[in-house]
């Protein structure tokens, strides 16, 4: 028994938040800023490193509901990763950042007629590596990408036209930056792989 519970402790104290400098794409430091909640923000370090019986546990239920719910959105490439990141992860790494995206389908379906297409959820420490493999300041000092703590999603945004992409941008910032841990919720910007919304939540 003893034994049982000190491998329960050894895999809780791998698996347990590290105290991660966290920088918005702004490369604002929030240093000063107040400290992190454990169990809200933590480092799951590479996708090898999460648990993926946990996942599993949920896989059944999350991933019907929230099909069945939310049976519009879609994902590049059809991605089986970032279905399974949408409808197993997120929903426990991230709730907020969920709740924010169906809010945001909901938004452009009613406005536009047109779904939400997911690019990016969780980004490995590796795929930060090669995203920014050319990038001087990067090569200087490592920064983690809101990616990397299931704190951002990627949107495709050329099924948008620029007045779209406009209005959506604005809502988004204008609905959450006041509960948003980060200064500012959406951007339409380029990193790497061409134009897209770039979103970041955490609730404050
Ligand atoms: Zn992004």
């Amino acid at each position: 028994m003893e034994f049982i519970m000190s491998l329960i402790r050894k895999l809780f104290q791998n698996s347990s938040a590290k105290d991660v400098k966290v920088e918005d794409m702004t490369g604002e430091n929030k240093e000063n800023k107040p400290k992190l909640k454990l169990g809200t923000y933590q480092y799951l370090g590479d996708r090898g490193d999460t648990s993926e019986a946990v996942a599993k546990l949920y896989e059944m239920e999350n991933k019907t509901k929230r099909k069945e719910f939310f049976e519009d959105i879609k994902f590049k490439h059809a991605s089986e990763r970032l279905e399974d990141e949408f409808f197993f992860n997120l929903p426990h790494e991230n709730k907020h950042l969920l709740d924010l995206l169906e809010e945001l389908n909901k938004y452009t379906n009613r406005n536009f007629k047109k779904p939400i297409l997911l690019t990016m959820i969780f980004r490995t420490r590796a795929e930060q590596d090669y995203l920014y493999r050319n990038s001087a300041k990067y090569a200087k000092k490592k920064f983690l990408s809101p990616h990397q703590l299931w704190h951002g999603a990627d949107i495709r945004s050329h099924s948008f036209t620029k007045s779209e992409i406009d209005q959506i941008e604005a809502w988004i910032n204008k609905k959450y930056n006041s509960k948003n841990y980060y200064k500012w919720t959406a951007k339409y910007h380029t990193v790497g792989s061409g134009l897209h919304f770039h979103i970041q939540f955490v609730k404050k």
